[in-house]
């Protein structure tokens, strides 16, 4: 039996003992346009140095902090990839999984021979559809690849009884990237809409359509009506608003009589007695349009939605339809990534745990796990103190506050528990085949959680992702070993300063009490423990937050949606300062010594925007406005720090600079 850790240990000779001696220089530092001045361009100032040497690269829509990192990772678990090929390791083992989906995959060959065939099976049922019925019942099917046909079905925590797994029915079913893009009238999405027709008449005659034109701009019709009744971004967001329980023997008769869904379920083996439905307009809308578009638009509709989910897998043909589309017209990139890297995430999307137990085996030492925890630890207890300190909330909020604090939950680094992907088929047949095999198996992983207990042990990010999370349901913060990586070095290369503000501990736990998270108690449910004024004090300082985000213009005539991205810039905000007050507890402060000419204090903040270090190219900047929670990355710095006095202080920054605030905009929140 080939061993892991054999694999890891080739994957360590290749990539040359050489690499720390090029880490001489302080990164923070070096970094720096010290032709900028930070009280003017704080963002160019801390980055101006590293953007000058890396524009973004042909194959990329953004370049900065998450593609080194990523790439990084992703560099070691290549080595792992290729040498699982190698290892010819039995059947069934997930050294042989890594190996047969890693070699199938970057057989361009293979795809070429295999063409269309894998989704054969899937295609020749969407053509029988003939009615309603048959239509319902072939989506039923669909959803079983992960992709959302029309609607997506779930099973995650019930939001008001966290231990139980409930089912949910939330929107879906948009090709764009979501509703304004179908109904913004400004040019740029004109023009994306006709990209977008393109597209799909590009897929229909792959298909081998002689219609295709016709047949686009009748799903492209029939889309623009599903946009018409879906939520925004900003109304997603409000956990109450989308929480609409229904006894499952009344979906049919109050939402959508097409569809019995009590009997559907029970295709995918689900018999629950309640459902929550996440959007109920949207799903009688659907149901009225279901009636009165002809039956040959939703299979086409079907048709070309299911070949675009899977025409990165497939041959070069339809690999160039989607790069043309998804990547070139809607991101802004210019020439496709190289294979390995597309293979890669691919790989880590499929069966991304195995490759992260490999990775943390090796790269997370024992010594780091130990070092977060304890900032963990320091950090909860400043943001305790932040909670004791607040002048204008009571004490009886400040008590369920403290208490739901206590009791959330920090997983760091990696799972306990490891997924266990036995039951997942991967083959050497065909690349597309593989993912579908993999989403198939993730769709069943998750609907066979219905019925048994919540699994708060459960990770929904792998280890070597660059990211990290709080679950509200389970009142937990979830800390991937990825989302600590800085490129090039090594842990204990990271000093505390630059550590305590890189690491998004702050933010995860800020979570918890955001516009959002705090409609969550200490043990997951959706309930209210708030006194009624001090909930309307909270709305009146997110207020103030809101209006500063809403008066950035990133793009000429686009702001910053200061609602959807409230939660985000809450915890950005509130995050920065409880880091910040738990690092000021540290030796490293207290001793003040400066690293690569700078202060602590200094590399706190520097440390903070290395975490958000990127450019990205115009279409993928609008994307993130429209779509993403998330504000674009210069003003996830930019914002929070110009409320924060020790920023100004560590800058020498001035009243007279356009970086600076005065203090009665300063925002007050947590
Ligand atoms: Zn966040």
């Amino acid at each position: 039996m080939v061993n892991l850790l054999i694999l890891v240990a080739m994957a360590m000779s290749h990539s040359g003992a050489g690499r720390l001696s090029l880490q001489l220089q302080d990164i923070l530092s070096a970094h720096i346009d010290p032709k900028v001045d930070p009280g003017v361009d704080f963002f160019r100032y801390a980055n101006g140095g590293w953007f000058a040497k890396n524009p973004i690269p042909d194959s990329e829509s953004r370049w900065g902090i998450s593609n080194l990192v990523r790439d990084e990772i992703n560099e070691k678990l290549r080595l792992v990839s290729e040498n699982s090929v190698k290892a010819n390791a039995p059947v069934g083992s997930d050294v042989r999984k890594v190996g047969d989906f890693w070699g199938t995959a970057m057989d361009e060959g293979r795809a070429e021979t295999v063409g269309l065939a894998p989704l054969k099976a899937e295609m020749d049922r969407i053509d029988e559809i003939h009615d309603l019925d048959s239509l319902v019942s072939c989506t039923f099917d669909l959803l079983r690849y992960s992709a959302s046909p029309f609607y997506g079905v779930y099973v995650y925590q019930d939001e008001k009884q966290s231990g139980i797994m409930a089912v949910h029915l939330r929107q879906g079913g948009l090709g764009l990237p979501n509703r304004d893009y179908y109904l913004d009238s400004g040019q740029a999405y004109t023009e994306l809409r006709k990209g977008y027709v393109d597209y799909l008449r590009s897929l229909l005659e792959l298909l081998g359509d002689k219609d295709a034109q016709t047949e686009a701009t009748n799903v492209m019709s029939f889309e623009t009506a599903l946009a018409g009744f879906s939520r925004s971004v900003q109304e997603l967001r409000d956990p109450q608003a989308n929480y609409n329980r229904l006894p499952t023997d009344k979906l049919t008769e109050q939402l959508t009589p097409a569809i019995d869904w009590t009997a559907r379920l029970a295709t995918l083996n689900l018999h629950p007695t309640y459902v929550i439905v996440g959007q109920p307009e949207f799903f009688k809308g659907l149901g009225d349009l279901l009636k009165t578009t002809p039956i040959q638009t939703l299979r086409d509709y079907l048709r070309v939605h299911f070949l675009g989910t899977f025409a990165p897998y497939l041959n070069k043909r339809a690999e160039a339809i989607d790069f043309a589309f998804n990547h070139q017209m809607l991101l802004g990139q210019k020439v496709p990534q190289p294979r390995w890297k597309r293979v890669m995430e691919a790989e880590n999307e499929s069966i991304g745990f195995v490759l992260g137990r490999v990775y943390v085996r090796e790269y997370f030492p024992p010594s780091a796990k130990r070092r977060y925890e304890e900032l963990v630890g320091a950090i909860r207890r400043a943001f305790a103190e932040r909670i004791r300190r607040l002048d204008w909330m009571s004490p009886a909020t400040k008590a369920n506050a403290l208490k739901k604090l206590a009791a959330m939950k920090a997983m760091i680094g990696y799972p306990d528990v490891w997924k266990d992907y036995s039951k997942l088929q991967i083959e050497r047949s065909s690349y597309c085949e593989n993912v579908m095999n993999a989403g198939r198996w993730a769709f069943e992983d998750m609907v066979s959680k219905f019925g048994k207990p919540n699994d708060p042990s459960e990770w929904h990010m792998t280890p070597q992702t660059f990211d990290a999370y709080y679950n509200p349901s389970n009142n937990q913060i979830v800390l991937p070993a990825g989302g600590f990586v800085v490129p090039g070095l090594r842990d204990a290369q990271i000093d505390d300063a630059f550590a305590f503000g890189y690491a998004v501990i702050g933010h995860e736990i800020t979570h918890g009490f955001d516009d959002q998270g705090r409609h969550f108690d200490s043990k997951g449910n959706l309930t209210d423990w708030w006194t009624p004024s001090d909930a309307s004090k909270f709305e009146k300082r997110t207020k103030a937050l809101v209006e500063q985000f809403s008066a950035y213009e990133p793009l000429p005539g686009v702001h910053i949606n200061g609602r959807a991205t409230l939660g985000e810039n809450i915890a950005d905000y509130g995050g920065l300062l409880t880091d910040l007050d738990a690092f000021k507890t540290t030796m490293a402060y207290k001793k003040g010594k400066k690293i690569g000419g700078l202060t602590p204090i200094q590399r706190f903040f520097l440390g903070w925007n290395l975490g958000w270090m990127e450019q990205e190219r115009e279409p993928n900047l609008r994307r993130q406005l429209l779509t993403v929670v998330h504000s674009p990355a210069k003003w996830r710095v930019i914002g929070p720090l110009s409320n924060i006095p020790d920023f100004y202080l560590a800058f020498h920054i001035r009243p007279s600079k356009p970086t600076w605030r005065s203090p009665s905009q300063w925002v007050h929140i947590w």
